[in-house]
């Protein structure tokens, strides 16, 4: 992106500022003017007095224009104090507005883009954010560079250049074509240290992380014992830091001299040019002064010049990168505009094939259905494809080819909102929002009550344990166990109250005994919905009414835990691993030794840790 190409970008969040801009601008008008009130008043005032000290005048003459004069400065230094606080604050509100409006915009993109946007290497989270972060950083430093640095400051150097100009046209061209001068040296200095700017911050950055990746990794540094190693990588990132530090600063000291020296001609070859013109009395002594707080004031922007140029590079830079999120068009979710009054819940999956989008073909020719008021059951050893089928039952991934039908009506036609409120999920780990119970349970439905919220939880055996907390349901989600926050999950769903329900693993990480009361909350759950149950444990799976068996992303069976034993399959060599690997034989031979009938457990409440 060039330079105009930004600004054309930037115009949209700019505009609802404009009052702002346009007093900004007069402000800056209105100070410029009053910069070169101090050249023209020491010039009135250096030519006066040299008048009166001709004319024999002393002190008692020369009280009132002393008078005059510091009522003047002073006058003019308030009033100068004003505008800038003014351009200052407004330059800066314009920024703070354009900032969040640029923020807010990506963030309401980024809610409206499909899943595949996210699971996308170059989006992933940390990436992500670091473009966006950068971006709105850097386009509203660009903001502020316009409206605080260059806005001012270019109106003081050229209101200055008109005044020597109209002052003598000698002096305005000595002072102008010193300028290209110093805008080469500036161009130079930039382009030298093009990017390092951005490398330093990155490295920087990098050191930083390393020391939060230390402290994240401090059990395995010191357990491997490597104190030594990590000491050793930090201390390169130390060192590649120091030597850019040191060039960066070289080279603008370096520069900054030049520029410094290349002044100091300008404002040599003006006390010359001027002292010649005086001693020819084309002028009065008073030029003197004044050229030379004309030239200081022409020159004071271009000492900026380097490091406007190069946040200018910066923000064209991050800005691509920023605007590449938010023009992602084809990104958005797409939906359709089929809105069925009740949904009941009968899916077809027809010859579907799916690719994700890094090109790894996860689903072959997959053709099955899932009925309603059943338990359908996805069996297949982990990377079967199994959750993949599930994003693709609710939309959020679409097949390469094939199709997938809910009540007879392909799921493409749906509009996606309709058809994701119809379908709930608990998954094997559900995000808990940073937050009360109550608030986390509420996001299964928004206008819940908290009377619906407690049912809820109670229909999800959580209550009778909220309420042993200090703060019950106002306590942090995030201090309850992972088995408490996957009936967080299920509370959800009760309020959510969709007739589709996908359970994706949804004990896979927890223990037993959470497993087993999870177990009794969905059984609650379940009844007269289309469940879909992905499950590792035996149990969930053999009361299914269908099991559909993948593997590879095939299909290799599908009938009910009978006959699909019977077949001795692909779910029979699950069936038995899973078996062997609990060691069941064992465990019913203990039995049996034992002479233990199997407690019957009905709910929750009756199984505690205390029973093992
Ligand atoms: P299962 O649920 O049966 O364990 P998945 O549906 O998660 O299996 O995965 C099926 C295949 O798709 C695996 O080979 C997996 O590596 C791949 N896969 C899953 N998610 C993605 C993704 N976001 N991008 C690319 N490949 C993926």
């Amino acid at each position: 992106m060039n330079f105009w190409q930004v600004i054309q970008r930037l115009r949209p969040y700019v505009k609802p500022n404009n009052k702002l801009v346009a007093l900004t601008l007069l402000l800056t008008l209105i100070g410029s003017l009053a910069a070169q009130v101090n050249p023209v008043v020491l010039r009135y005032t250096v030519d006066s007095v040299q008048t009166m000290l001709n004319e024999g005048k002393g002190l008692k003459d020369g009280i009132s224009l002393l008078f005059m004069i510091s009522a003047i400065l002073f006058g003019k230094e308030i009033i100068n104090s004003l505008i800038q606080f003014g351009q200052k604050f407004y330059g800066e509100k314009i920024r703070i507005n354009v900032s969040s409006e640029l923020a807010q915009n990506a963030i309401q993109r980024i809610l409206s883009y499909r899943l595949a946007f996210f699971t996308d290497n170059e989006n992933q989270t940390g990436k992500l954010q670091t473009r966006i972060d950068r971006g709105v950083e850097s386009l509203t430093k660009l903001i502020q560079n316009i409206f605080i640095d260059i806005f001012p400051l270019f109106a003081n150097a050229i209101v200055a250049l008109i005044f020597m100009f109209s002052a003598n046209v000698y002096v305005g061209l000595v002072a102008v074509t010193i300028l290209p001068v110093y805008f080469w040296i500036s161009i130079v200095q930039a382009n030298k240290l093009k990017g390092v700017r951005i490398n330093l911050r990155r490295q920087r950055e990098q050191k930083n992380s390393g020391l939060v990746n230390i402290i994240d990794a401090i059990v395995v540094i010191k357990s491997f014992v490597r104190e030594q190693y990590e000491e050793i990588k930090q201390y390169g990132l130390q060192q590649s830091l120091v030597r850019l530090q040191l060039k960066t600063r070289q080279s603008n000291f370096l520069f900054d001299g030049l520029k410094s020296f290349v002044e100091q001609i300008g404002v040599v070859l003006i006390i010359i040019l001027t002292i010649y013109l005086v001693l020819d009395q084309k002028m009065s002594i008073g030029a003197i002064m004044f050229h030379i707080m004309l030239f200081s004031n022409v020159s004071a922007p271009i000492k900026q010049l380097h490091r406007i140029y190069d946040e200018f590079n910066e923000a064209l830079v991050y800005s691509e990168g920023f605007f590449q999120v938010l023009d992602a068009e084809d990104e958005k979710e797409l939906s359709g505009h089929y809105h069925p009054e009740n949904i009941a819940g009968d899916f077809v999956v027809r010859n579907v094939n799916f690719t994700y989008p890094n090109g790894m073909k996860a689903l072959h020719d997959i053709s099955m259905v899932i009925r309603k008021n059943k338990t359908t059951a996805l069996v297949g050893v982990s990377g079967a494809g199994k959750s993949t089928l599930v994003q693709l039952l609710t939309k959020f991934y679409l097949p390469d080819s094939g199709e997938i039908l809910l009540d007879g009506v392909n799921i493409q036609d749906y509009d996606t909102d309709v058809l994701r409120s119809d379908i709930g999920m608990v998954l094997q780990k559900n995000h808990i929002f940073k937050g009360t119970i109550e608030e986390n349970i509420r996001y299964g439905e928004m206008k819940a009550t908290f009377e619906e919220v407690e049912e809820a939880a109670k229909k999800a055996y959580l209550h009778d344990q909220i309420m042993e907390l200090p703060k019950k349901y106002e306590s942090d989600a995030h201090t309850l166990s992972g088995g408490q926050q996957q009936r967080i999950a299920i509370a959800r769903l009760f309020l959510k109250n969709p007739p589709i329900i996908i359970l994706d693993e949804p004990t896979a990480s927890l223990d037993v005994i959470a497993t087993e009361q999870i177990r009794i909350s969905l059984d609650a759950i379940k009844a007269n919905r289309t469940v879909i149950v992905i499950s590792h444990s035996l149990s969930q799976i053999i009361d299914s009414d269908e099991i559909y068996v993948l593997q590879k992303g095939r299909l290799a069976e599908h009938g009910t835990h009978e006959t699909l034993y019977a077949d001795e399959g692909v779910y029979r060599e699950i069936f038995d691993a899973s078996a062997r690997s609990m060691n069941l034989e064992k465990i019913v031979r203990t039995m049996e030794s034992q002479q233990t009938p199997v407690k019957e457990k009905s709910s929750p409440e009756q199984i505690s840790d205390e029973d093992f």
